[in-house]
């Protein structure tokens, strides 16, 4: 028997850029981390990707399942992205031990000024891979107080850098 979740159900809707495709997700991420491997960034051209993950039931595509269209990225991940738009909507965790799904932060439904809503919730408490980050980029986040993972999570930390 699941432990029961709490009484004010967590729920947030998103969708690939153009609408085709629309998900949503209900309970706690399980994760919320921005990731700078090569495959995210060669495949959204991003510095690097946030991402919400959640587990395997909790993440629903509600609309546009006949749009999606997969990639596998490796033998960890498949990928799906809307056919119309290109956005990645989400992804799929291939390891038996580990199924999860994860979605770009940036999916998540937004108000008329482009601010995503319920963000406390979802927002970035860490960094992956990050002995990937381009040079350029790392300068940006090196004073951020998140958590570096040098590759997966659990991996070594990357202390953070003081302001100054
Ligand atoms: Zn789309
Ligand atoms: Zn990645």
């Amino acid at each position: 028997m699941k432990p029961e979740k709490n009484v004010e159900q967590l729920k947030f809707e998103g969708s690939c850029y153009c609408g085709s495709c629309q998900f949503i997700c209900e309970g706690k991420p399980l994760f919320r981390i921005i990731c700078h491997c090569s495959i995210c960034t060669r495949i959204s051209g991003g510095i690097a990707v946030a991402f919400v993950g959640f587990e395997n039931d909790d993440l629903k595509v509600i609309k546009g399942l006949e749009h999606l269209r997969g990639f596998k990225s490796s033998e960890r991940m498949e990928r799906f992205h809307c056919e119309k738009c290109s956005s990645n909507v989400y992804n799929q965790s291939l390891l038996a031990n580990r199924l999860f799904r994860d979605t770009p932060l940036m999916n998540f439904q937004r108000d008329d000024q482009e601010n995503i809503l319920q963000l406390d919730q979802l927002k970035p408490d860490s960094h992956m891979f990050f002995n990937q980050c381009q040079k350029c980029y790392s300068e940006m986040f090196k004073t951020d107080d998140l958590i570096k993972f040098s590759s997966m999570p659990g991996s070594t930390i990357i202390p953070n850098q003081q302001k100054y």
